[in-house]
């Protein structure tokens, strides 16, 4: 990237709050144009979390924000003055203090990079076993054929983007009842398929309606085979959420639906143990706990 060459790297006043604090990590820069403000706002500093950065500038084009290998864009308000990016705090990255450098192209001069520590603590995650139909540890040639097409087609869809973002105000839960399957579990199948979990579960009795929990363009309405009938929403700024094992669809792809709208209802499809709502958070590649997001404020 251009912006990082010929670069005035400022890096500043930091403070970091403890976690569980809704907010914390805030720098303030001078630059030539005036003040630049960065400030984060998080529901924990730990694995799997989301983290909102906003970033405060005048004189900002265009913003990118370096994290851990990726680069996140930063999506602007109307006015061109308040722009943020949402980044994930990965469940396999070690805890420990990281990096994070805002690269700023103003409208005018030379671009700047903007530098912040995050301090990242580890999370806690349960373990669970779990019986599935053994179509799902063991699938057949033909099974795994169709799996292998699902994935192909999925990395096609997380890889297509929508220009800005397209969410209205916080998230909202999806449905409204009881979490029972936390993000992050470490999961063992029929004592042979280790993964851990890639979202929240939440326990709804069958046919509860599930609503979108922000605006954004439905990119996928499918019947897949781990997940059964799924809804996968795109935001924006490499934000997805995901809805799985619905008994039935109420969406088109393609389409932009508000936040609330009902994208289906509850079920039990693919590999599920019983009626339950299977909610997912993908952004830049990574899933997140899409609790995380709920706690975020946006204007
Ligand atoms: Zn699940």
């Amino acid at each position: 990237m251009k912006t990082r060459a010929s670069l005035l790297i400022i890096c500043l006043a930091l403070l970091i709050l403890c976690p569980g604090r809704s907010s914390a990590v805030s720098v303030i820069s001078p630059t030539d144009a005036g003040r630049v403000a960065i400030h984060s706002e998080y529901r924990r500093l730990s694995q799997g979390e989301v983290v909102k950065v906003t970033l405060v500038s005048p004189e900002a084009a265009s913003a990118l924000l370096s994290f851990d290998g990726k680069e996140y864009p930063f999506a602007s308000d109307r006015e061109g003055l308040k722009h943020f990016t949402l980044i994930v705090l990965r469940l396999d990255m070690e805890p420990g203090t990281y990096d994070a450098v805002v690269h700023l192209q103003p409208f005018h001069g030379a671009p700047k990079d903007i530098s912040f520590k995050l301090a990242m603590s580890p999370g806690t995650f349960p373990s669970s076993t779990i019986r599935v139909a053994q179509r799902f540890t063991s699938p057949t040639a033909a099974e795994i054929k169709r799996i292998q097409e699902e994935q192909a087609l999925l990395r096609g869809i997380y890889g297509t983007s929508v220009p800005g973002w397209l969410g209205t105000g916080g998230f909202v839960m999806p449905v409204d009842d009881r979490v029972t399957g936390v993000f992050g579990a470490r999961r063992v199948f029929n004592d042979e398929v280790v993964s851990r979990h890639r979202g929240v579960d939440i326990r709804s009795p069958a046919g509860t309606p599930v609503k979108a929990s922000n605006t954004g363009k439905v990119v996928l309405v499918r019947d897949l085979y781990f997940s059964g009938n799924t809804v996968i929403m795109n935001h924006g700024i490499g934000l997805f959420s995901i809805y799985c094992h619905l008994s039935e669809t109420a969406v088109r792809e393609g389409t932009v639906i508000e936040k609330g709208t009902v994208i289906g209802r509850v079920g039990s499809t693919g590999r599920s143990t019983g009626p339950h709502l299977h909610w997912g958070l993908r952004l830049v590649d990574d899933y997140a706990d899409p609790l995380s997001i709920v706690h975020l404020s946006f204007d």
